[in-house]
Protein backbone atom coordinates (compact mmCIF):
# COMPACT_ATOMS: atom_id res chain seq x y z
CA UNK A 1 0.00 0.00 0.00
CA UNK A 2 1.25 3.64 -1.09
CA UNK A 3 2.48 5.57 2.13
CA UNK A 4 0.78 8.48 2.82
CA UNK A 5 4.17 10.48 1.83
CA UNK A 6 4.40 9.98 -2.10
CA UNK A 7 7.76 7.52 -1.85
CA UNK A 8 9.88 9.66 -4.49
CA UNK A 9 12.54 9.43 -1.94
CA UNK A 10 14.51 6.39 -0.30
CA UNK A 11 14.41 8.15 3.56
CA UNK A 12 17.10 7.01 6.40
CA UNK A 13 15.25 5.68 9.11
CA UNK A 14 15.97 9.16 11.11
CA UNK A 15 13.39 11.73 12.16
CA UNK A 16 14.69 15.17 14.09
CA UNK A 17 12.93 16.55 16.69
CA UNK A 18 15.22 19.76 17.11
CA UNK A 19 18.68 20.87 16.30
CA UNK A 20 20.89 23.49 17.71
CA UNK A 21 24.22 24.72 15.53
CA UNK A 22 25.75 22.10 13.97
CA UNK A 23 23.72 19.30 15.69
CA UNK A 24 19.96 17.32 15.45
CA UNK A 25 18.48 15.57 17.70
CA UNK A 26 16.27 12.67 17.27
CA UNK A 27 12.93 11.95 18.41
CA UNK A 28 14.34 8.56 20.44
CA UNK A 29 17.14 11.78 22.01
CA UNK A 30 20.60 10.83 19.94
CA UNK A 31 22.67 13.51 19.06
CA UNK A 32 24.24 13.28 15.62
CA UNK A 33 26.62 15.60 14.09
CA UNK A 34 25.32 17.26 11.25
CA UNK A 35 28.03 17.39 7.89
CA UNK A 36 24.50 17.67 5.31
CA UNK A 37 23.28 20.64 6.75
CA UNK A 38 19.89 19.66 4.78
CA UNK A 39 22.48 19.66 1.51
CA UNK A 40 23.79 22.53 1.89
CA UNK A 41 21.07 24.82 3.31
CA UNK A 42 21.25 25.69 6.69
CA UNK A 43 23.98 27.53 6.17
CA UNK A 44 24.26 29.41 9.75
CA UNK A 45 23.50 25.98 11.53
CA UNK A 46 20.38 25.15 13.45
CA UNK A 47 18.00 27.76 14.75
CA UNK A 48 20.23 30.00 13.94
CA UNK A 49 19.17 33.11 16.52
CA UNK A 50 19.40 36.09 14.13
CA UNK A 51 17.62 34.08 12.12
CA UNK A 52 14.72 32.77 14.52
CA UNK A 53 14.83 36.73 15.34
CA UNK A 54 14.36 37.87 11.85
CA UNK A 55 11.55 35.00 11.39
CA UNK A 56 9.93 35.56 14.53
CA UNK A 57 9.82 39.75 14.02
CA UNK A 58 8.22 39.49 10.61
CA UNK A 59 5.85 36.40 11.79
CA UNK A 60 4.26 38.71 13.97
CA UNK A 61 4.23 41.59 11.36
CA UNK A 62 2.98 40.35 8.15
CA UNK A 63 3.26 36.86 6.56
CA UNK A 64 2.18 37.72 2.85
CA UNK A 65 0.56 40.00 0.77
CA UNK A 66 0.87 38.99 -2.90
CA UNK A 67 3.26 40.61 -5.30
CA UNK A 68 0.53 42.58 -6.56
CA UNK A 69 2.04 45.42 -4.21
CA UNK A 70 5.47 46.38 -3.04
CA UNK A 71 6.91 44.63 -0.54
CA UNK A 72 9.41 46.07 1.89
CA UNK A 73 11.18 43.42 2.79
CA UNK A 74 11.47 41.87 -0.67
CA UNK A 75 13.44 45.28 -1.79
CA UNK A 76 15.63 45.41 0.81
CA UNK A 77 16.74 41.67 0.17
CA UNK A 78 17.23 42.19 -3.99
CA UNK A 79 19.35 45.28 -2.51
CA UNK A 80 21.77 43.25 -0.64
CA UNK A 81 22.09 40.86 -3.42
CA UNK A 82 22.72 43.47 -5.84
CA UNK A 83 25.07 45.62 -4.11
CA UNK A 84 26.94 42.23 -3.22
CA UNK A 85 27.48 40.87 -6.90
CA UNK A 86 27.27 41.64 -10.63
CA UNK A 87 23.96 41.60 -10.46
CA UNK A 88 21.45 44.36 -11.11
CA UNK A 89 18.30 43.12 -10.57
CA UNK A 90 16.30 39.87 -9.13
CA UNK A 91 13.38 37.94 -9.33
CA UNK A 92 12.45 35.95 -5.71
CA UNK A 93 11.75 32.40 -6.17
CA UNK A 94 10.52 29.37 -3.29
CA UNK A 95 13.40 27.13 -4.45
CA UNK A 96 16.48 26.46 -7.03
CA UNK A 97 14.50 24.65 -9.53
CA UNK A 98 11.87 27.80 -9.73
CA UNK A 99 15.15 30.13 -10.14
CA UNK A 100 15.95 27.77 -12.98
CA UNK A 101 12.93 27.95 -15.32
CA UNK A 102 13.21 31.33 -14.59
CA UNK A 103 16.78 31.33 -15.94
CA UNK A 104 15.43 29.58 -19.57
CA UNK A 105 12.52 31.66 -19.93
CA UNK A 106 14.63 34.64 -19.49
CA UNK A 107 17.42 33.72 -21.78
CA UNK A 108 15.00 32.63 -24.68
CA UNK A 109 13.17 35.93 -24.24
CA UNK A 110 15.82 38.12 -24.20
CA UNK A 111 17.10 36.77 -27.95
CA UNK A 112 13.06 37.21 -28.90
CA UNK A 113 13.31 40.67 -28.03
CA UNK A 114 16.46 41.57 -29.72
CA UNK A 115 15.37 39.82 -33.01
CA UNK A 116 16.74 36.62 -32.85
CA UNK A 117 14.04 33.86 -31.83
CA UNK A 118 15.76 31.15 -33.24
CA UNK A 119 18.21 31.25 -30.27
CA UNK A 120 16.27 28.73 -28.22
CA UNK A 121 19.27 26.14 -27.23
CA UNK A 122 21.23 25.88 -23.86
CA UNK A 123 24.24 24.04 -23.89
CA UNK A 124 24.54 22.46 -20.44
CA UNK A 125 27.12 19.45 -19.01
CA UNK A 126 26.34 15.98 -18.23
CA UNK A 127 26.45 14.93 -14.82
CA UNK A 128 24.26 18.27 -14.24
CA UNK A 129 21.65 18.78 -12.06
CA UNK A 130 19.32 22.31 -11.86
CA UNK A 131 16.18 21.14 -10.20
CA UNK A 132 13.22 18.51 -11.07
CA UNK A 133 10.53 20.43 -13.28
CA UNK A 134 10.30 19.37 -17.06
CA UNK A 135 13.00 22.26 -18.11
CA UNK A 136 15.48 21.66 -15.34
CA UNK A 137 15.68 18.10 -15.87
CA UNK A 138 15.76 18.49 -19.85
CA UNK A 139 18.55 20.47 -19.28
CA UNK A 140 20.43 18.12 -16.94
CA UNK A 141 19.23 15.43 -19.40
CA UNK A 142 20.17 12.17 -17.02
CA UNK A 143 18.68 8.99 -18.19
CA UNK A 144 17.87 8.50 -14.15
CA UNK A 145 15.97 12.27 -14.34
CA UNK A 146 14.46 12.29 -17.74
CA UNK A 147 13.06 8.58 -18.14
CA UNK A 148 8.98 8.17 -18.47
CA UNK A 149 8.80 11.93 -18.19
CA UNK A 150 8.83 12.95 -22.13
CA UNK A 151 8.05 14.62 -24.21
CA UNK A 152 11.12 16.67 -22.88
CA UNK A 153 11.25 20.76 -22.97
CA UNK A 154 13.43 20.85 -26.32
CA UNK A 155 16.54 23.13 -26.30
CA UNK A 156 19.18 21.80 -24.46
CA UNK A 157 22.25 20.07 -25.70
CA UNK A 158 24.53 18.33 -22.63
CA UNK A 159 28.22 18.06 -23.38
CA UNK A 160 30.87 16.43 -21.66
CA UNK A 161 31.04 18.00 -18.25
CA UNK A 162 33.61 20.90 -17.68
CA UNK A 163 34.52 20.51 -21.76
CA UNK A 164 36.01 24.18 -22.84
CA UNK A 165 36.64 22.48 -26.00
CA UNK A 166 33.02 21.38 -26.42
CA UNK A 167 31.50 24.24 -25.91
CA UNK A 168 34.04 26.01 -28.39
CA UNK A 169 32.91 23.08 -31.34
CA UNK A 170 28.66 24.11 -30.37
CA UNK A 171 28.85 27.81 -29.10
CA UNK A 172 28.77 29.65 -32.77
CA UNK A 173 25.52 27.88 -33.93
CA UNK A 174 23.09 30.30 -35.00
CA UNK A 175 20.78 28.69 -32.38
CA UNK A 176 22.75 28.84 -29.19
CA UNK A 177 21.05 31.30 -26.59
CA UNK A 178 23.21 30.84 -23.41
CA UNK A 179 25.69 28.60 -21.86
CA UNK A 180 24.53 26.97 -18.47
CA UNK A 181 26.46 25.00 -15.87
CA UNK A 182 27.46 24.93 -11.98
CA UNK A 183 30.55 26.56 -11.29
CA UNK A 184 31.26 23.32 -8.64
CA UNK A 185 28.93 20.45 -9.46
CA UNK A 186 26.96 19.34 -6.36
CA UNK A 187 25.27 16.33 -7.15
CA UNK A 188 26.83 15.33 -9.95
CA UNK A 189 29.99 14.43 -7.68
CA UNK A 190 31.64 18.06 -6.18
CA UNK A 191 33.55 18.95 -9.10
CA UNK A 192 34.80 22.29 -9.43
CA UNK A 193 35.12 23.80 -12.85
CA UNK A 194 39.05 25.42 -12.58
CA UNK A 195 39.34 28.95 -12.95
CA UNK A 196 41.27 28.81 -16.14
CA UNK A 197 38.35 27.20 -17.93
CA UNK A 198 35.64 29.92 -16.51
CA UNK A 199 37.75 32.16 -17.55
CA UNK A 200 37.92 30.10 -21.15
CA UNK A 201 34.18 29.62 -21.14
CA UNK A 202 33.09 33.42 -20.40
CA UNK A 203 35.53 34.33 -23.24
CA UNK A 204 33.85 31.65 -25.30
CA UNK A 205 30.34 33.67 -24.68
CA UNK A 206 31.65 36.79 -25.20
CA UNK A 207 33.26 36.13 -28.38
CA UNK A 208 29.69 33.86 -29.50
CA UNK A 209 27.81 36.55 -28.05
CA UNK A 210 25.54 34.38 -25.71
CA UNK A 211 24.63 34.31 -22.32
CA UNK A 212 26.62 32.72 -19.24
CA UNK A 213 23.70 31.62 -16.91
CA UNK A 214 25.53 30.02 -13.39
CA UNK A 215 23.81 27.80 -11.16
CA UNK A 216 24.98 28.38 -7.77
CA UNK A 217 21.62 27.34 -6.07
CA UNK A 218 24.87 24.45 -4.07
CA UNK A 219 28.16 26.57 -4.34
CA UNK A 220 26.85 29.90 -3.68
CA UNK A 221 25.91 31.89 -0.36
CA UNK A 222 29.43 31.71 1.13
CA UNK A 223 29.45 28.20 0.05
CA UNK A 224 33.20 27.90 -1.46
CA UNK A 225 34.48 30.62 0.79
CA UNK A 226 33.62 34.12 -1.32
CA UNK A 227 29.80 34.88 -1.48
CA UNK A 228 29.62 33.29 -4.91
CA UNK A 229 31.85 30.70 -6.75
CA UNK A 230 32.47 32.35 -9.73
CA UNK A 231 34.17 34.88 -7.81
CA UNK A 232 37.38 32.63 -7.46
CA UNK A 233 37.73 33.06 -11.10
CA UNK A 234 37.28 36.44 -11.62
CA UNK A 235 34.43 36.35 -14.16
CA UNK A 236 31.04 37.47 -13.50
CA UNK A 237 27.63 35.39 -15.73
CA UNK A 238 24.85 37.05 -17.37
CA UNK A 239 22.00 35.29 -15.07
CA UNK A 240 22.15 33.25 -11.90
CA UNK A 241 20.73 30.61 -10.27
CA UNK A 242 20.28 30.63 -6.50
CA UNK A 243 18.56 29.01 -3.74
CA UNK A 244 19.28 26.40 -1.00
CA UNK A 245 21.14 28.92 1.57
CA UNK A 246 19.74 31.95 0.45
CA UNK A 247 17.06 31.14 3.12
CA UNK A 248 18.97 29.64 5.47
CA UNK A 249 16.37 27.08 6.24
CA UNK A 250 13.62 29.02 4.88
CA UNK A 251 12.18 28.06 1.31
CA UNK A 252 13.44 30.56 -0.74
CA UNK A 253 15.47 31.10 -4.15
CA UNK A 254 16.31 33.55 -6.45
CA UNK A 255 17.63 34.88 -9.79
CA UNK A 256 19.90 37.20 -10.70
CA UNK A 257 20.59 38.67 -13.75
CA UNK A 258 21.85 41.81 -15.31
CA UNK A 259 20.18 44.61 -16.86
CA UNK A 260 21.25 43.35 -20.60
CA UNK A 261 20.35 39.69 -19.52
CA UNK A 262 17.21 40.77 -17.95
CA UNK A 263 15.87 43.22 -20.72
CA UNK A 264 13.14 40.72 -22.46
CA UNK A 265 10.93 40.16 -18.56
CA UNK A 266 8.97 42.97 -18.38
CA UNK A 267 5.54 43.09 -16.71
CA UNK A 268 3.17 40.02 -17.12
CA UNK A 269 6.29 37.77 -18.28
CA UNK A 270 6.30 36.19 -15.27
CA UNK A 271 5.13 35.66 -11.67
CA UNK A 272 4.90 33.54 -8.85
CA UNK A 273 2.34 34.08 -5.82
CA UNK A 274 4.49 33.14 -2.93
CA UNK A 275 8.12 34.33 -4.24
CA UNK A 276 9.90 36.79 -2.25
CA UNK A 277 7.14 37.06 0.39
CA UNK A 278 7.78 39.09 3.62
CA UNK A 279 8.48 35.82 5.94
CA UNK A 280 11.38 34.53 3.54
CA UNK A 281 12.91 37.88 2.44
CA UNK A 282 12.73 38.74 6.01
CA UNK A 283 15.15 35.34 6.29
CA UNK A 284 17.03 35.96 3.46
CA UNK A 285 17.79 39.61 4.51
CA UNK A 286 19.12 37.89 8.01
CA UNK A 287 21.37 35.49 6.26
CA UNK A 288 22.71 38.01 4.22
CA UNK A 289 23.37 40.36 6.71
CA UNK A 290 25.51 37.69 8.00
CA UNK A 291 26.95 35.90 5.07
CA UNK A 292 28.09 38.72 2.88
CA UNK A 293 30.57 40.37 5.32
CA UNK A 294 34.47 39.66 4.79
CA UNK A 295 34.91 38.51 8.38
CA UNK A 296 32.40 35.80 8.19
CA UNK A 297 34.09 34.48 4.72
CA UNK A 298 37.38 34.58 5.92
CA UNK A 299 36.27 32.28 8.49
CA UNK A 300 34.78 30.29 6.12
CA UNK A 301 37.81 30.09 4.47
CA UNK A 302 39.79 29.33 7.69
CA UNK A 303 37.52 26.37 8.63
CA UNK A 304 37.97 25.07 4.87
CA UNK A 305 41.37 24.90 5.52
CA UNK A 306 40.42 22.62 8.23
CA UNK A 307 38.62 20.50 6.69
CA UNK A 308 39.93 19.95 3.92
CA UNK A 309 43.53 19.18 5.84
CA UNK A 310 41.79 16.97 8.39
CA UNK A 311 40.12 14.99 5.16
CA UNK A 312 43.45 14.94 3.26
CA UNK A 313 45.04 13.10 6.02
CA UNK A 314 42.35 10.78 6.39
CA UNK A 315 42.94 9.69 2.67
CA UNK A 316 46.25 9.50 3.53
CA UNK A 317 45.72 7.09 6.39
CA UNK A 318 42.81 5.43 4.74
CA UNK A 319 44.04 4.68 1.12
CA UNK A 320 41.36 1.32 0.77
CA UNK A 321 38.70 3.68 1.66
CA UNK A 322 38.98 6.87 0.36
CA UNK A 323 40.03 8.23 -3.11
CA UNK A 324 40.58 11.53 -2.97
CA UNK A 325 39.35 14.87 -1.60
CA UNK A 326 37.72 17.46 -4.00
CA UNK A 327 35.64 20.45 -3.66
CA UNK A 328 36.02 23.90 -2.16
CA UNK A 329 35.53 25.66 0.69
CA UNK A 330 33.26 24.31 2.85
CA UNK A 331 31.94 21.99 -0.51
CA UNK A 332 34.09 19.31 -0.18
CA UNK A 333 33.73 15.51 -1.26
CA UNK A 334 35.40 12.40 -0.36
CA UNK A 335 36.00 10.12 -3.67
CA UNK A 336 35.21 6.34 -1.77
CA UNK A 337 36.38 2.88 -3.06
CA UNK A 338 33.52 1.03 -0.85
CA UNK A 339 30.46 2.47 -2.30
CA UNK A 340 29.57 6.15 -0.97
CA UNK A 341 26.15 4.78 0.46
CA UNK A 342 27.86 2.51 2.75
CA UNK A 343 29.84 5.49 3.82
CA UNK A 344 26.61 8.00 4.64
CA UNK A 345 25.12 4.37 6.45
CA UNK A 346 27.95 3.80 8.30
CA UNK A 347 27.64 7.80 9.14
CA UNK A 348 24.42 7.21 11.16
CA UNK A 349 25.49 4.65 12.95
CA UNK A 350 28.20 6.79 14.05
CA UNK A 351 25.60 9.99 14.76
CA UNK A 352 27.81 11.52 11.59
CA UNK A 353 25.38 13.30 8.87
CA UNK A 354 26.70 13.57 5.47
CA UNK A 355 24.95 13.24 1.68
CA UNK A 356 25.97 10.61 -1.04
CA UNK A 357 27.00 12.59 -4.91
CA UNK A 358 26.93 10.94 -7.82
CA UNK A 359 30.61 9.35 -8.99
CA UNK A 360 30.91 7.45 -5.42
CA UNK A 361 31.58 10.70 -3.22
CA UNK A 362 30.62 11.15 0.17
CA UNK A 363 29.70 15.32 0.36
CA UNK A 364 30.59 16.94 3.63
CA UNK A 365 28.40 20.13 3.87
CA UNK A 366 28.51 21.51 7.59
CA UNK A 367 26.99 24.57 8.34
CA UNK A 368 29.66 27.35 7.52
CA UNK A 369 29.89 28.69 11.14
CA UNK A 370 30.42 25.12 12.38
CA UNK A 371 32.72 25.46 15.51
CA UNK A 372 36.81 24.23 15.00
CA UNK A 373 35.31 21.04 17.76
CA UNK A 374 32.56 20.45 15.37
CA UNK A 375 35.02 19.99 12.59
CA UNK A 376 37.41 18.02 14.67
CA UNK A 377 34.62 15.74 16.24
CA UNK A 378 33.77 15.36 12.65
CA UNK A 379 36.78 14.07 11.55
CA UNK A 380 37.00 12.04 14.34
CA UNK A 381 33.98 10.05 13.29
CA UNK A 382 34.78 9.72 9.65
CA UNK A 383 38.59 8.18 10.85
CA UNK A 384 36.32 5.56 12.89
CA UNK A 385 34.14 5.15 10.67
CA UNK A 386 36.52 4.65 7.68
CA UNK A 387 38.32 2.01 10.31
CA UNK A 388 34.98 0.31 10.18
CA UNK A 389 34.97 -0.38 6.87
CA UNK A 390 38.56 -1.32 5.83
CA UNK A 391 38.23 -4.21 8.73
CA UNK A 392 34.64 -4.73 7.25
CA UNK A 393 33.19 -4.58 10.66
C1 LIG B 1 19.37 21.69 -5.25
C2 LIG B 1 19.75 22.25 -6.57
C3 LIG B 1 18.78 22.77 -7.45
C4 LIG B 1 17.31 22.67 -7.18
O1 LIG B 1 16.92 23.41 -6.06
P1 LIG B 1 15.52 23.08 -5.33
O2 LIG B 1 15.43 24.12 -4.27
O3 LIG B 1 15.60 21.67 -4.85
O4 LIG B 1 14.44 23.25 -6.34
C5 LIG B 1 19.22 23.34 -8.63
N1 LIG B 1 20.52 23.42 -8.92
C6 LIG B 1 21.48 22.95 -8.10
C7 LIG B 1 22.91 23.09 -8.47
C8 LIG B 1 21.12 22.33 -6.90
O5 LIG B 1 22.06 21.82 -6.10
Amino acid sequence: MISPILPTYNRAPLTFERGEGSWLTATDGTRYLDFAAGIAVNVLGHAAPELVAALTAQAHKLWHTSNLYHIAEQEALAEKLVDATFADTCFFTNSGTEAAELAVKMVRKYWYVKGAPQRVRILTFEGAFHGRSSAAIAAAGSEKMVKGFGPLLPGFTQLPWGSVDAIREHIFADDIAAVMFEPVLGEGGIRPVPDADMKAIRALCDEAGVLLVLDEVQCGMGRTGKLFAHEWSGVTPDVMMVGKGIGGGFPLGALLATENAAQGMTAGTHGSTYGGNPLGCAVGGAVMDVVATPEFLGEVNRKAGLLRQGLEGLVASHPEVFEEVRGSGLMLGLKCKPPAGEMVNAGYAAQLLTVSAADNVVRLLPALNIPDEDIYEGLRRLDAIAGTLETGK
